[in-house]
């Protein structure tokens, strides 16, 4: 089951079919309909979207995970993997993922494509520009940016505060020296001087907007919605008093229609939007997801981190916001992040142990009860290492039968979409029973406070949340502002339950402390800031950098 070869060596080798292919036998979608951006990448037009209106909506799987540990899990890898799977047993099925961003791209190894024979293509495109998305909403952005300097160096006639501007610039790579910055230096004709910095692409909030629009007029709406500052009396400023929603808009007309690409067995797949899953929600454009609903039967899709993030977010605000809700939800765990669950150092996963197994269960058991309090049917996918036992493997099943869910071994990372038709199947079971309901964890008009407690409480198994007296404060004027009604967006560490990364499993009785408040008024939630939050992350020693590289005749090596 070790697969000899990279991934972009497998994405490479793979026999691609042209995407209006794919995209008229697999989904009837003609070619006029598409803007193609070469031979293997399409953007879907928006008025060929707005014609999909009446159709009925497919089901919707989404997959999530159990607390992540450097063992990794393999979310994108399932979400490929399962789509091809449920393809293999006769389904209509696309799937939607994130575009990566070119800071991990560069920074850390790890793929954002899915990996092995579960990958979408051509992954060197995918993971570099793509198609230019991440660029427009880059730009976007940083258009408002100008426009609050701009304002303030013609006079100022808004009163913006210059120690009161929110609104950062962002640039898409991993760029440390940018984190805190003084900006317009260097004499009147540059403005005023004041403290800046810039935050890396997917934290933007033009991110999280692009990727909560329902269409263009809903895109501009929320752009203007942005508050970039306040006046000295703390009034807001938003995009809309600069005027800038409309110029911001024209950048990303073209972006905000979805990617079509394919997988390595020719599945179609949405690869769309990528916000940070930490100070925003973390999953493809809902143009992504409710266009893939009108074309397929079955559409798969991923949210980031584990499931007390990740799914939390999906349907606390994707969800909540569009109507949308999964039919079943998919948590992908592996016996190696289980066993480190319950103990075991890296250097110790190969061999077996069932002691540390069976305590590190107590983790995928929380998360199953977190998707049955929202209503929803759970499967789980447990995504195959070649270390894996059989008395290992048996015992995450007894454990999940325990439970009554089910839950198999999946191998489409070394086989493709054959290796997982069990759980497809399973998937298929869940979802046509109709057993799923997807209940909102709280309500719009409870507190905002309550609303973090909730989730602390329910979702973190904490005993309660504590919050520091301007932390506090703050809440209460975005209530009192009119923002209470909000869902809200929790930033803490994906590696817990807990806000301590180091605390594996299922811990409880800890305290959330939430440091700060952010209110993003134009994606339209508030954003809870429990512990460190990076918004603009550093390359590390050796970056991947380092090992990309392309060969005379164009050909992209060393990318994972
Ligand atoms: P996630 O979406 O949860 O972050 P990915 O699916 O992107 O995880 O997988 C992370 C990395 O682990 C990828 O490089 C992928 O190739 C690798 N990987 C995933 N599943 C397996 C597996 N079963 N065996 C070996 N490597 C795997
Ligand atoms: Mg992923």
């Amino acid at each position: 089951h070790v697969s000899p070869k990279s991934d972009i060596a497998i994405s490479q080798d793979a026999p691609k079919r042209p995407i209006l292919d794919v995209a008229r036998e697999k989904l009837g979608i003609a070619a006029d309909e598409l803007e193609p951006y070469g031979r293997y990448k399409a953007k879907v037009s928006l008025d060929f979207v707005e014609t999909l209106k009446d159709r009925p909506s497919g089901r919707l799987i989404l997959v999530s995970a159990i607390t992540p540990t450097p063992a990794g899990e393999g979310k994108t890898t399932t979400t490929v993997g399962l789509t091809d799977a449920l393809v293999h047993i006769g389904k209509k099925a696309m799937l939607c993922l994130r575009e990566p961003s070119l800071g991990p791209s560069f920074g850390q190894k790890g793929g954002a494509a899915g990996g092995g024979y579960a990958q979408v293509v051509p992954m060197e495109d995918i993971n570099l520009h793509f198609t230019g998305d991440f660029h427009a909403i880059g730009a976007a952005h940083n258009l408002l940016a100008a426009m609050v300097d701009n304002h303030v160096y013609w006079g100022n006639a808004l009163g913006i505060d210059t120690r009161r501007v929110t609104w950062r610039r962002v640039v898409d790579m991993n760029d440390r020296a940018l984190r805190q910055i003084v900006c317009s230096l260097g004499g009147a004709v540059n403005g005023f001087p004041r403290e800046a910095g810039f935050d890396i692409t997917v934290a933007s909030e033009v991110m999280a907007i692009f990727c909560l629009a329902e269409n263009l007029a809903d895109l501009k709406q929320r752009l203007g919605d942005i508050v970039v500052a306040q006046t000295r009396d703390k009034a807001p400023i938003r995009a809309r008093d600069l005027a800038a929603q409309g110029a911001m808009a024209a950048l990303l007309k073209e972006a905000l229609a979805p990617n079509l690409v394919q997988t390595l067995e020719g599945t179609p797949a949405f690869v769309h939007g990528g916000p940070f899953a930490n100070i925003a929600h973390g999953c493809n454009s809902v143009l992504a997801t409710t266009t893939a609903l009108k074309l397929a039967d079955y559409v798969v899709t991923e949210a980031g981190f584990g499931a007390d993030l990740g799914a939390e977010k999906f349907l606390d605000i994707k969800c909540r916001k569009t109507g949308l809700a999964p039919d079943c939800v998919v948590l992908v765990a592996t016996i190696r992040a289980l066993k480190m669950h319950g103990g075991v150092r890296k250097e110790d996963l190969l061999a077996e142990n069932l002691e540390a197994l069976e305590e590190g269960l107590s983790n995928l058991r929380r998360h199953v009860e977190n998707v049955q309090k929202f209503g929803l049917v759970p499967v789980v996918s447990i995504n195959r290492f070649s270390a894996d036992t059989p008395a290992e493997i048996a015992l995450v099943q007894r454990a999940c039968a325990a439970l009554g869910v089910e839950a198999y071994l999946a191998d489409h990372w070394a086989e493709g979409g054959a290796g997982a038709v069990d759980v497809a199947r399973a998937v298929v079971r869940a979802a046509e029973s109709g057993k799923s309901r997807l209940t909102l964890l709280y309500p719009d008009d409870m507190p905002l406070v309550e609303k973090i407690r909730t989730v602390a409480q329910e979702i973190y198994r904490a005993k309660d949340i504590a919050l520091d007296a301007p932390v506090a404060e703050q809440l209460a004027a975005f209530q009192a502002a009119g923002y209470g009604h909000l869902p809200v967006c929790i930033a803490k560490t994906q590696y817990s339950f807990s806000t301590n990364h180091e605390i594996k499993g299922a811990p409880t009785g800890h305290i959330v402390h939430v440091r700060e408040v952010r209110l993003a008024a134009g994606a339209g939630f508030v954003v809870a800031i429990c512990g460190d939050v990076m918004t603009m992350p550093g390359l590390p020693r050796v970056p991947a950098a380092t090992t990309i590289d392309v060969t005379p005749d164009g050909r992209i090596i060393g990318l994972f």
